[in-house]
């Protein structure tokens, strides 16, 4: 069994486009329907979940009947537009079988950047986790566009887990963890070392977009800001609940204990990626 450093209440789970669409582009409602009821049952043991889902530029095509993906912006970003809305009747629809409610969010990097906003998203994010519904957060596709081309939203979810100063970080993946030179799953990491990143690689296939390397990026994040990570398959029957009771499911990053936050110096350390990553 794996042991948590600390209690886990606050989930963040994070689901590429591809956990959210299959080949043909329209909704893997059935698996989705799964995660929903653990959503459910983590909720009885007053365990909070927020999605950090990407999905809207892949559900967008389907909607449209596309397989290739556009290669220009403004088409990828009328995409996201479009799918967002059929992303969030799914995760309307399937939470409301569980007696949930869910909230569409859409951050931007200026939200994080920006100390005023930032606080705003996080009061909002409370205010929404306290009514008892499930907040489903997008980045804000039509005028931010870092994640399309970078991450599918693994950076996001990092930067969401540090802002909700959330217990785990759960990147759901087509992957059980992170394979080694011998194909077998690290179990648990608590140095990101050049062996690791070497292992993590990239990969893009005409779904997903982020591959195991932005992924690992996202861990260094969240782990820095003391939110432990596991990044482990998202077909794993009931992945989550499992996890949580600590069994032990694809590669666990142990979070950092170097520097302990105070007030919101978790901000700073935002920005401070931010701007590293943006080249601002
Ligand atoms: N935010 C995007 C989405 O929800 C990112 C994924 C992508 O670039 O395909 O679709």
């Amino acid at each position: 069994m794996r042991t948590f450093q600390k209690s886990i209440k606050r989930i963040i789970v994070k689901l590429g486009s591809s956990q959210i669409a299959d080949a043909k582009l329209q909704p893997k409602t059935a698996d989705l329907k799964r995660l929903a009821s653990q959503v459910a049952a983590l909720r009885k043991e007053n365990i909070e979940v927020i999605f950090v889902s990407s999905g809207a530029i892949a559900l967008g095509m389907g909607e449209l009947g596309e397989s290739k993906r556009p290669t220009e912006l403004a088409a990828l970003q009328a995409r996201a537009a479009i799918g967002q809305a059929a992303l969030m009747r799914v995760y309307s629809e399937l939470l409301k079988k569980v007696k949930l409610k869910c909230a569409q969010v859409l951050l931007t990097w200026d939200d994080f950047d920006n100390r005023a906003r930032f606080l705003n998203a996080r009061h909002t994010l409370e205010a929404i986790l306290k009514q008892g519904v499930v907040p489903i957060i997008n980045e804000n596709d039509t005028t931010s566009t870092e994640e399309i081309k970078f991450g599918d939203n693994d950076k996001l979810s990092a930067l969401v887990a540090s802002l909700l100063r959330a217990d785990l970080l759960v990147i759901l993946s087509d992957v059980e963890g992170l394979y080694d030179a011998n194909k077998r799953v690290f179990e648990e990491i608590s140095e990101i070392t050049t062996e690791i990143e070497g292992a993590a690689g990239g990969t893009k296939n005409h779904i997903a977009r982020g591959g195991m390397k932005t992924k690992i990026d996202a861990v260094k994040i969240a782990t820095h800001a003391h939110v432990p990570c596991i990044i482990t398959a998202g077909n794993t029957p009931n992945v989550l609940t499992r996890l949580v009771k600590g069994q032990r499911l694809g590669t666990y990053f142990i979070e950092k204990k170097d520097k302990i936050f105070d007030g919101d110096s978790e901000h700073e350390f935002i920005r401070s990626h931010f701007q590293n990553r943006a080249g601002r």
